[in-house]
């Protein structure tokens, strides 16, 4: 009898992890196809200057726009895609797309500007991933030093030894390395001293409460000093107001980015703002 319910108890486990896994599996079919539908898009958000606040780049952010759904944020499909690899393939459709489109913002312009583009763990790990970012830059006419690949904090301390070497490659091209959301993760500096890492993307929770709590703003001035003695770029992440944006100027950040100078738009949207940009200029 025991044999009986241990079987009995068997099939209504089946059932419930069937039930679990046709979920993901209807959510990766309908990601499969959306990928040959073409239902990935790029939003981008503008990167300013801290001081004279001119648009110096964007960062590159993924969504979904599912025909029956809307618009998914990558918070809701970027694990899936990192579990099932497809965020290779898309990771490097997103590079491509990105370093094509800068160029259309530089013509708008006329003058240089740079991308940022998000690097998932997985991607950083394919022995393809420097190949796809070279075919990337040849392909769009970008070059190197317009790039900024960014990457979190854990991808350094899970392989130092492979993450040395490929960092290396990759910026004996130019092209740049953030670490992004910095702070969150394990904040080791043994990596800024390891790495050739270029810039510092310091978290939103640093950002939010400034200029009122005096944690935060320790916070930010010593990750602004370390990053100015060590020669590393600073972009402070989700601005939201001026107040914000004074005190991170006034501290020596070196670019901002949030809702305050621009939030995560169409590219036809931008190629709006940046004619007006120029325009303005001009007058
Ligand atoms: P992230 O790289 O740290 O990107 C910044 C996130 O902050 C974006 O969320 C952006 O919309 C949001 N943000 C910007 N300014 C503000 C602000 O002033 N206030 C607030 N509250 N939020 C702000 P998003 O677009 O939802 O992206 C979330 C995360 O998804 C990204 O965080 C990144 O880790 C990941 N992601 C996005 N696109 C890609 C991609 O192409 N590849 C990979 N691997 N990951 C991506
Ligand atoms: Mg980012
Ligand atoms: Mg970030
Ligand atoms: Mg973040």
């Amino acid at each position: 009898r025991a044999k009986e319910t241990g079987k009995a108890r068997c099939i209504i486990y089946n059932e419930a992890a069937f039930n679990h896994i046709e979920h993901d599996v209807s959510m990766e079919a309908a990601m499969f196809e959306a990928v040959r539908n073409g239902e990935f898009l790029l939003h981008y958000q503008p990167i300013v200057d801290a001081r004279t606040r001119q648009i110096m780049g964007f960062e590159a952010l993924m969504r979904w726009m599912r025909p029956d759904i809307g618009l998914v944020p990558p918070s809701q499909f970027i694990p899936m895609a990192e579990d099932n690899g497809l965020i290779n393939l898309l990771g490097a459709w997103a590079l491509k797309s990105a370093c094509v489109q800068l160029k259309r913002f530089e013509e708008v312009v006329g003058r240089k500007l740079y991308v940022s583009v998000n690097v998932s763990p997985r991607q950083f790990r394919n022995d393809q991933f420097l190949k796809m970012m070279d075919d990337a830059l040849q392909l769009s006419d970008v070059k190197g030093d317009q790039l900024l690949l960014e990457i979190t904090e854990g991808i350094l301390m899970s392989d130092p030894e492979y993450a040395e070497q490929l960092l290396t490659k990759i910026a004996s091209r130019g092209v740049r390395i953030a670490i992004d959301d910095f702070g969150t993760g394990y904040s080791s500096l043994m990596y800024l001293k390891r790495f050739p890492i270029a810039a510092l993307k310091i978290d939103r929770t640093f950002i939010k409460d400034l200029p009122h709590s005096v944690k935060d703003a320790a916070i930010c001035n010593v990750i602004l000093s370390l990053a100015s003695h060590l020669s590393l770029l600073t972009v402070a992440e989700g601005v939201e107001n001026e107040m914000q944006m004074e005190f991170l100027s006034t501290q020596g950040c070196s670019l901002i980015q949030g809702f305050h100078t621009g939030f995560p738009e169409l590219p036809e949207t931008l190629i709006e703002l940046l004619k007006a940009d120029a325009a303005a200029l001009q007058h």
